[in-house]
Parts: structure tokens; C-alpha cells; sequence
């Protein structure tokens, strides 16, 4: 039985694939760690929009990151992305309706930021809906004014997927304590290109030893991005923490 039951209260188009979903709080207390993640429970055809194949349940739970701050208490949002192959990560994008009722289970998961234990440098390192957690963790710092420097690297394969770009420039434009750089890799424009690599960690000129690496996004891109730090760049396994979406 999930521990809440909560209704849509806003969807937010990100992208031609992605949405935020808010799910209303109503005065419910729900506390996390940025980084943290839900399993989110619904029925597929209470509304008759939408038809489950296959022989499937209707009755459909998936684990999605929560993109909000635990200092937002209005509502719980997460960043809901299509797959090449989706089937409840559709639903949500394409089906889902404000008023709608979700069952949510948790918070959980050890991928969190430890504002306590934190190096003064972190790199938040995502790949499509990857930044989901990155983000929560991103507005915790910025909106607690936490003493800690942080670059996102957000990779991409076009534009037009990019994720949260307004609200990512516009922090990193706040103070000189938040940078980013976004990277394509299917699309020429007039930032980066390529794949995430050393250049553009070493690029963010922090002291790679004072940081720590969050890293979340399909287990190829997670498994890419890892062996880049400790093998390419010597950083020690401890200070690397993932999310894998799989
Ligand atoms: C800790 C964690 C956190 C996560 N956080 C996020 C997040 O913040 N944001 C995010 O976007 N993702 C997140 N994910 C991934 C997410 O939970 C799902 O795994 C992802 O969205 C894919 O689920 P899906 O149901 O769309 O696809 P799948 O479970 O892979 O199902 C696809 C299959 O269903 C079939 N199918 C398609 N339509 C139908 C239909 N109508 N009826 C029956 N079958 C059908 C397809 O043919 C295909 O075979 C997270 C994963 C983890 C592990």
C-alpha cells in the first residue's frame, strides 16, 4: 500500500518528451534528501484514455526522482522523460491528468546530496531525465545558499531535450559558485558537442580532489561516466555516487 495518495496538481511541458508532474501536498508533510527518489503507483485505464496490452496489469509502479527540494512543501514534482520504447513514462507524458490520483511510496535511496559530509566542490553529472535528482539537488543548494561550488554537465542528444535549461542558466548567471555546460550529441549548434569527457570535467576548473561527482542517467551513460573518473582522471570511487536508471 503506497504511504500517500496524492492528486496532480500541475504538469509542466519540459519538451516534446518530458514533463514535470506535480503531485499537491495539502498541508502533508514529506521529507527527503535531495536525490532521492519515489515509487509512484496508478491505474492506467481509470481514466479510459489510455488501454494496458499485452495482458499487463493496469495497476502499474514505477521509481522516479524527485526534481523539488524538500524545502518546496506545496508539492512533490518529479521529471517524467519518454523512452524510445516507454510504456508508464508515456502515460505520464502523454495521458496523465491534472486531478488524477498517484500513490506514492518512500522517499528512497542512498543517491542523495549530504549537505554535512559535502567537499566544497560537486559536479553533477546527468543525461536526460538524469538531471532529475541533479536538479533537486542543484535548487537545494542554491535555494539553502549552501557554501558549496557546484557544475552541472548535462548531456543531450538535441536542443530541444534539454531539461530545466532556463532555470540551470539562470542560476549559474546568479553567483559565481554555479556553472554549467550542456553538450549534444546528435545535433551541431552553438555550444558543445560530444560525448561528456575529461576536457570538459577538467574544463570546470575545479580542484578535482575537493570533489565530489553525482552522477544519474541510463546504466551505459552512468557506467561511461564512471570509468571516466576513475580510471581516466584517478578520482577515488568513494567520491563518485550514482543513480542508474534502468
Ligand atoms: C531509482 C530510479 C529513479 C528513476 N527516476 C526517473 C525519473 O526521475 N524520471 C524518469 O523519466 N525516469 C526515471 N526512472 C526510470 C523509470 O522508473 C522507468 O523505468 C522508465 O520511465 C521506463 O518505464 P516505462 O514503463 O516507460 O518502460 P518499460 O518498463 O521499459 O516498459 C516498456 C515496455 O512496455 C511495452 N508497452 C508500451 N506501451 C504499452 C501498453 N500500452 N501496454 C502494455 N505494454 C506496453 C513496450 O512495448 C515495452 O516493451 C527511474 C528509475 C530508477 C531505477
Amino acid at each position: 500500500m503506497p504511504n500517500y495518495v496524492l492528486k496532480v496538481s500541475e504538469l509542466v511541458q519540459l519538451s516534446p518528451t518530458a514533463k514535470a508532474v506535480r503531485l499537491g501536498l495539502d498541508g502533508k508533510p514529506f521529507i527527503f534528501q535531495p536525490g532521492q527518489f519515489v515509487m509512484m503507483e496508478l491505474d492506467l485505464e481509470k481514466t479510459g484514455r489510455f488501454k494496458v496490452k499485452g495482458g499487463k496489469s493496469k495497476i502499474q509502479k514505477r521509481p522516479f526522482s524527485m526534481s523539488s527540494t524538500p524545502l518546496q512543501q506545496k508539492y512533490l514534482e518529479v521529471t517524467v522523460k519518454t523512452t524510445e520504447d516507454s510504456f508508464v513514462s508515456d502515460y505520464f507524458v502523454n495521458y496523465l491528468q491534472l486531478g488524477e490520483v498517484v500513490g506514492v511510496t518512500g522517499p528512497f535511496g542512498k543517491f542523495f546530496l549530504d549537505e554535512k559530509s559535502a567537499k566544497p566542490n560537486i559536479m553533477l553529472i546527468g543525461a536526460g531525465s538524469g538531471i532529475s535528482p541533479l536538479m533537486s539537488m542543484l535548487r537545494h543548494i542554491y535555494q539553502k545558499n549552501l557554501k558549496i561550488r557546484t557544475h552541472t554537465l548535462y548531456s543531450n542528444r538535441t536542443e530541444n531535450e534539454i531539461l530545466w535549461r532556463k532555470e540551470i542558466e539562470s542560476i549559474s548567471s546568479s553567483s559565481k559558485n554555479f556553472s554549467h555546460e550542456f553538450t549534444l550529441t546528435r545535433e551541431s549548434w552553438k555550444g558543445t558537442t560530444g560525448r561528456i569527457n575529461k576536457d570538459m570535467i577538467v574544463g570546470s576548473g575545479f580542484n578535482l580532489s575537493e570533489t565530489d561527482f553525482y552522477l544519474c542517467g541510463s546504466p551505459d551513460f552512468v557506467k561511461m561516466m564512471e570509468k571516466l573518473l576513475t580510471e581516466e582522471l584517478n578520482i577515488n570511487n568513494e567520491r563518485v555516487k550514482k543513480e542508474v536508471y534502468n
